[in-house]
């Protein structure tokens, strides 16, 4: 990747947006696998707007670009192995409404799992999607991972509560699908064909989620088999 491309981004997001040092890339250049490599760029995108600069940009140069939320993914998912920008999401991270009356939430990607449930739990509401590594991951990378975790044997994963999905694709073009509404009938089912995507059909920025009402009380049961 030539100079001219990170100066093209810098011009286009703002300097502080861009890490270009070798100590900096090499923060970017693994996740929780043994995998590695060392990006030649890494850009922390703050907005929607970021996204579709970086994006538009690489698209024309042809570069690849990884998304990354908080790389707690074990499969290398993350390592830039083929070179290229890391496109860091962790940043975009605000719950932008709770709407109790709907049942649901709109939220920005980095948002980390485990502050979303909180948030709303608070409210007396419930999202049950529960990796383990719920108190470190993203929201973005949960959808693109569709993840889960034990609760998945009674609520399903993360796939069954997303409702509707802000997606940058690799030109730079936002894909909004999906909604607030449950019947939402008309078409294909982008959303549905956009999580479990793990990063390769387009940048996630904004999401609507399913919430269903707190349980009143919880148990674990433990069943041990012979066989
Ligand atoms: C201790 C531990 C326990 C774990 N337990 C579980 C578990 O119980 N269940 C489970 O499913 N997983 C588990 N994982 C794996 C991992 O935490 C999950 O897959 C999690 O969803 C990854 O989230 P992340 O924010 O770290 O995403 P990352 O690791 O940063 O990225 C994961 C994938 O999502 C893509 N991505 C990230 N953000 C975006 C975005 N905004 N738009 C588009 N693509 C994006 C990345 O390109 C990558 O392909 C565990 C990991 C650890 C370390």
């Amino acid at each position: 990747m030539t100079g001219s491309i990170a100066r093209e981004i810098i011009s286009a997001i703002g300097k502080d947006k861009v890490l270009t040092e070798i100590e900096e890339l090499s923060c970017y250049s693994y996740d929780c696998s043994t995998y590695q490599r060392i990006p030649e760029l890494v850009v922390l995108a703050k907005t929607t707007a970021d996204v579709v600069a970086v994006l538009k940009v690489a698209h024309r140069q042809k570069v690849p670009v990884v998304p990354r939320g908080n790389a707690t993914n074990l499969c290398g998912a993350t390592a830039p192995l083929g070179g290229g920008i890391v496109l860091n999401v962790l940043s975009t991270n605000k719950i932008l409404e709770i709407d109790k009356e709907n049942l649901t939430a709109t939220c920005q990607l980095g948002v980390i799992t485990a502050d979303f449930q909180n948030a709303v739990e608070a409210e007396g509401l419930f999202y049950p999607p529960d990796p383990a590594s719920l108190q470190f991951c993203t929201l973005g990378g949960n959808v693109a991972f569709d993840s889960g975790g034990p609760r998945a044997v009674k609520y399903g994963v993360t796939r069954n509560y997303v409702l509707g999905l802000e997606t940058v694709l690799a030109n730079g073009q936002i894909l909004r699908t999906g909604g607030k509404t449950t019947k939402d009938v008309s078409g294909y089912n982008l959303t549905q064909l956009l999580v479990g995507s793990e990063g390769a059909l387009g940048v996630f920025t904004e999401m609507t989620l399913k919430l269903i009402g707190k349980p009143e009380a919880k148990r674990t049961l433990i069943c041990s088999c012979d066989n």
